[in-house]
């Protein structure tokens, strides 16, 4: 838009109040020629559709400025995530696959001690570490994941 709303509604306004003017002028007139009645007629009409269409154009414009704002709030969300994934790709790159007894996990570079959940780790990156299973069972397995609940199993 090269306009500002204030500014159409200052200037149809200012139609407005020029128009009732000339229809008071007009109207004091003894005998005004019909033409000038007619014309006069017409003006007004044009200056109330005038009037509508500066109410549609308010209307209009909050609901573009009430999207902008879900629009900016759904953006910045988006920027989040985007960011967060980052940090877990970064993240990632303290990780490794590592195989331990039948089973193969995922372990921390500085840290081989914590086995954790594989499954989880391919899905979406996060590291759930696997915990054991209060009574091992050779069918069942040693460990479980939190997470997605696989049963693994860790010692041979
Ligand atoms: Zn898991």
């Amino acid at each position: 838009m090269d306009f500002s709303l204030p500014e159409v509604t200052a200037g149809i306004g200012g139609v407005l109040t020029a128009t009732k003017a000339v229809v008071s002028a007009v109207k004091d007139l003894k005998s005004p020629p019909k033409a000038l009645l007619a014309a006069i007629s017409t003006l007004e009409t044009e200056a109330l559709d005038l009037k509508q269409t500066v109410l549609d154009l308010k209307t209009e414009a909050l609901k573009l400025g009430e999207e902008n704002l879900s629009l900016r709030r759904e953006n910045s969300e988006l920027r989040e995530q985007v960011r967060a994934h980052e940090r877990r790709a970064l993240e990632g790159e303290q990780y490794h696959l590592k195989i331990v007894g039948q089973a193969t996990v995922v372990v921390k570079d500085d840290n081989q001690d914590i086995h954790y959940c594989s499954a989880c780790w391919a899905k979406s990156r996060v590291a759930i570490p696997l915990q054991a299973l209060p009574r091992p069972m050779i069918r069942m397995g040693t460990h479980y994941c939190p997470n997605c609940k696989a049963n693994i199993h860790i010692h041979s």
